[in-house]
């Protein structure tokens, strides 16, 4: 593979078939998934033979398994800067089932309002709406808000209980000023979520000093195998209330009429945990933090820089956001006349590139940014409902990080 800082992944030997000859995988589909580094492998083939229950057994094996996993938790709590006296990562499969134990264990009702922004994911969207009422912060046509939008919202009554917003667009890689947003939700008393699944992999994160008081990423998108995301969060927000899921591991003593709940964090571990997930995100953790992060994000500038480049150069082709401010190396653009399936299909049949298309789990963010009004976006709904699926609005995101190459950027504006 070409040479980059972000170090060597298990996948890099492939080749797939690309018009009949075998080719090296170009992937700029990073911010979905991202393969396992070699140094998480390694951890998980070390630990593969020693995996045992956690919690649970007196055996020698199942000691060491609560031991590693009990590491895993304080590896993870210390990577993204919050400190394991106050705080505690939990590891749920993935960014998603983070947000949903959090919506849940806030105790939010119907007449709680929590704030969020019309650039969230829907994991970090769906599960508030089904929890609270959304107060949404707006963007403008470059697909950004201020932070005096946010305190705007901050501002309105009924007080919301919390602001949920993410650290980084997974459609156009704007990074928000979280620093000052934060400042302005704890000025008001206002609990600060951060939906970390991009951000993380591509920034050192602290939560102290950031403001933020609960974080949630996956350690797939940060060279772990799929199956263990983590939620960092302070031990006093699950000291209290029944567990998002129910199960063993989550109590002290059990009868049919009477529960009495374990402390954190395991009151929120229900079933046998999955500690081989937790050493992987660990060692993925231990990775990017040994690696230091000087080379990856000046080599991540540089990818910025390339990707403006090479789109800006493309006939026809209009970017979607700013192409200015504080980014990852991340685009979603339409081609003039061509359907962004089509354009995804042709960069992976003829060029071996992987990208993505569509709406990005992001849609009320994408119709902002495609410019859709109020009666195409109900033509939207409509088609959905429908499962016309040939009709759906979207665009084609590039992604990439440190282990992508100047030389693969340069490619495929060349394929575009
Ligand atoms: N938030 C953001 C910003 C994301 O990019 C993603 C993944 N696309 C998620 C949340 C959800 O992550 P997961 O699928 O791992 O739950």
């Amino acid at each position: 593979a070409p040479s980059s800082p972000g170090g060597r992944l298990v996948g890099d030997h492939l080749r797939i078939p690309v018009a009949g000859e075998p080719r090296r995988y170009v992937d700029l589909d990073t911010a979905a998934t991202t393969p396992a580094s070699e140094a998480v492998l390694r951890a998980v083939q070390d630990f593969l033979p020693w995996y045992s229950s956690v919690h649970r057994g007196a055996g020698a094996k199942s000691q060491h398994s609560t031991a590693r996993y009990e590491q895993a938790q304080e590896t993870t709590t210390r990577f993204v800067g919050a400190d394991p006296a106050t705080h505690v990562a939990l590891f749920p499969r993935n960014t998603t089932e983070a947000l949903n134990l959090l919506a849940f264990r806030l105790g939010l009702t119907r007449d709680d309002v929590v704030v969020t922004t019309a650039v969230e994911h829907h994991s970090n969207l769906l599960p508030w709406r089904r929890a609270a009422r959304l107060r949404v912060v707006d963007v403008d046509r470059r697909g950004t808000f201020d932070v005096a939008a946010v305190e705007a919202a901050l501002d309105q009554r009924p007080a919301p209980r919390a602001l949920a917003v993410t650290g980084a667009s997974n459609v156009t890689g704007w990074v928000p000023d979280l620093r000052s947003i934060a400042a302005a939700a704890h000025e008001r008393g206002v609990l600060v979520v951060v939906d970390g699944a991009q951000l993380v992999p591509h920034r050192p994160v602290d939560m102290a000093a950031l403001g933020i008081d609960v974080l949630a990423f996956s350690g797939h998108k940060m060279h772990a195998p799929f199956g263990a995301g983590a939620l960092v969060v302070p031990r006093r927000l699950l000291a209290h209330g029944e567990p998002f899921l129910v199960g063993g591991g989550t109590v002290r003593a059990v009868s049919f009429d009477d529960v009495v709940w374990a402390d954190p964090p395991d009151r929120d571990d229900a079933g046998s945990p999955n500690v081989v997930g937790a050493v992987a995100l660990a060692a993925a953790a231990d990775d990017l933090r040994d690696r230091g992060w000087v080379d990856r994000l000046r080599h991540e500038e540089a990818l910025v820089r390339a990707l403006d480049g090479e789109l800006a150069a493309v006939p026809g082709l209009r970017r979607l956001g700013a192409v200015s401010g504080d980014r990852l190396p991340v685009a979603a653009f339409v081609l003039d006349g061509v359907p962004h399936g089509l354009v995804a299909a042709r960069l992976a049949q003829e060029h071996g590139m992987g990208v993505r298309n569509g709406c990005f789990c992001a849609h009320p963010y994408l119709t902002r940014l495609l410019g859709l009004g109020p009666v195409e976006v109900r033509r939207f709904h409509e088609d959905a409902r429908a499962g016309r699926h040939d009709r759906l609005p979207g665009a084609v995101r590039v992604s990439c990080n440190a282990t992508t190459s100047l030389a693969d950027v340069a490619a495929l504006g060349e394929a575009l």
